[in-house]
């Protein structure tokens, strides 16, 4: 049986989440007229799957979702505390609070057209929604340049997403491949164990002076410039530059942030540059970053010439081509504190197109 409802919301992290206590907010039902599919086995998001040596302590830092504190769901020795723990119990709670119709598990496997409705195809069912909020993050899609020779490396290659402790690596050479903060965080974990090389693309930018308003300003204003003209959103870390933290000195102060170009060959035994020379490695670790899970929205044809979706907006959610739908948590929205607002804005906006 095909389920009716106003709106769908794909996702249950911060951005999803978000949307949901605004839509709540403007007037929807959360019995009958909207509902949250998430595929993940728990509350929490992508945080659920994040490595156990993420504290509360080394991450940027989690912005609290709209009407409850994040404080207010922990305990004494908040900085230590794993955030694959602390968040998902955030988020359940906060499901709970609100009363947040989140369904899971439930895939989404594609999202068509039909009788001028969204057809949400789910593992449950269809669901037929006059309009659609996408909150599906980035974690699913890993994103690992290809490099020649690179089915020929007899050692192990991984992702950020598949690491979980330097304890695994010991007595290995490993090459961390990445210009981001996971890579920088990564690389002094696992060199306080075994021996690395740090290999990226641009000549990494750190910056000594704190993470202000205006810094984080300038970064989404880029972004959020790039998807309104149609292009893919591209990587913050460009703009923003490494936070040089007391971890990040310690570790430039041992020398392990000496810094290599991008090679340009994988053979078997480890990486070659243009110039001849080579690195012997057990382990390629791709700290490279991530693309959005957009995929299940293909039958839509939201991407232009430019490469991405454009979008527009109050905070650029709404996609120009099918104002019905709207993307939160992509691009200039792609942080905790990006994906609150984005979700204010796309209840708002949505709940206005849908009551024309
Ligand atoms: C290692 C790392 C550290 C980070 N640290 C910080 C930080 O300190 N501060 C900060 O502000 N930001 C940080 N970020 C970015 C931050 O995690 C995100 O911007 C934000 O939490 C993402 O929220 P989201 O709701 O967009 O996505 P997610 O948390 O990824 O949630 C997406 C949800 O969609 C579901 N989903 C996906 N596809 C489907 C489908 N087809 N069907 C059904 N469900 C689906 C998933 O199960 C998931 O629950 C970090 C990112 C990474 C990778």
């Amino acid at each position: 049986m095909d389920t009716e409802l106003e709106v769908v919301v794909i996702g249950a992290g911060q951005a999803g989440l978000s949307t949901a206590y605004h839509l709540r907010r403007h007037g929807l039902d959360p019995e009958s007229d909207f509902v949250v599919l998430d595929h993940a086995p728990g509350p929490g998001g992508a945080w659920q799957f994040r490595w156990p040596s993420l504290t509360l302590q080394t991450v940027n830092g989690v912005h609290d979702l709209p009407g409850m504190p994040f404080a207010e769901t922990l305990g004494p020795g908040v900085d230590a505390v794993r955030a694959a723990d602390a968040v998902p119990h955030y988020y359940g709670l906060y499901e709970k609070r609100f009363d947040l119709p989140v369904h899971r598990p439930v895939h989404v496997s594609m999202v068509g057209d039909r009788a001028e409705r969204l057809a949400v195809e789910t593992s449950e069912g269809t669901f037929l929604a006059r309009g659609l909020v996408n909150a599906t993050g980035t974690w699913e899609r890993p994103f690992v340049p290809s490099v020649p020779g690179a089915e020929r490396f007899a050692g192990r290659q991984l992702h950020t997403r598949d690491y979980r402790t330097a304890q695994e690596f010991e007595d290995e050479h490993v090459i961390v491949v990445g210009g981001g903060i996971s890579a920088v965080q990564l690389l002094d974990e696992i060199s306080c164990v075994t021996s690395t090389t740090w290999v990226t693309r641009r000549e990494p930018q750190f910056r000594e002076k704190p993470f202000t308003p205006d810094v984080g300003r300038d970064a989404v204003a880029i972004v959020e410039d790039r998807v309104r003209r149609g292009l893919p959103p591209g990587s913050v870390v460009s703009v923003t530059g490494l936070p040089v933290t007391p971890a990040i000195r310690a570790a430039r102060e041992r020398g392990v942030l000496h810094r290599l170009p991008m090679f340009s060959e994988i053979t078997e035994t480890g990486v070659r540059w243009a110039d001849g020379s080579e690195q012997t490695a057990d382990v390629i670790l791709w700290c490279t970053g991530f693309r959005s899970s957009l995929d299940h929205l293909a039958p839509l044809r939201l991407r232009g010439a430019g490469g991405g979706i454009t979008m527009t907006g109050r905070l650029a959610t709404q996609v120009a081509a099918d104002p019905r739908v709207h993307l939160v948590g992509y691009g200039p929205s792609a942080s905790t504190v990006g994906a609150n607002r984005a979700g204010r804005a796309a209840a708002r906006e949505l709940t206005q197109f849908l009551n024309r």
